[in-house]
């Protein structure tokens, strides 16, 4: 980035595009849910415990304060219809982070 600075070269595009890369990796890895197929829906989460990787069968509690059962993470569990309150939930979260 503090190459940008420099006298510009052919490859000055080539950095910012790669630093608009970097902020929206920023911004998503801010989000502070993630999603998780479970009980036959997609419900978001907060739990931070378990960031990154769930366990099937674990319970954990959805941003709709339902608890939830962790589906094996299928292609057709991914398929399955967003619960509507974690979503709603997850802009929530996800438009207060994007402000800080
Ligand atoms: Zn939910």
């Amino acid at each position: 980035m503090r190459r940008e600075l420099a006298a510009p070269t052919p490859t000055s595009s080539r950095l910012a595009l790669l630093d608009g890369l970097c902020q929206s990796w920023e911004v998503s890895e801010m989000h502070p849910f993630r999603w998780v197929p479970a009980d036959g829906g997609r419900h978001a989460t907060a739990d931070v415990r378990l960031a990154g990787a769930y366990a099937t069968g674990e319970t954990i509690v959805a941003l709709c304060a339902r608890k939830v059962t962790v589906a094996k993470s299928t292609e057709v569990a991914w398929l399955w219809p967003t619960c509507a309150e974690c979503n709603s939930e997850a802009h929530a979260l996800a438009e207060s982070g994007a402000e800080r």
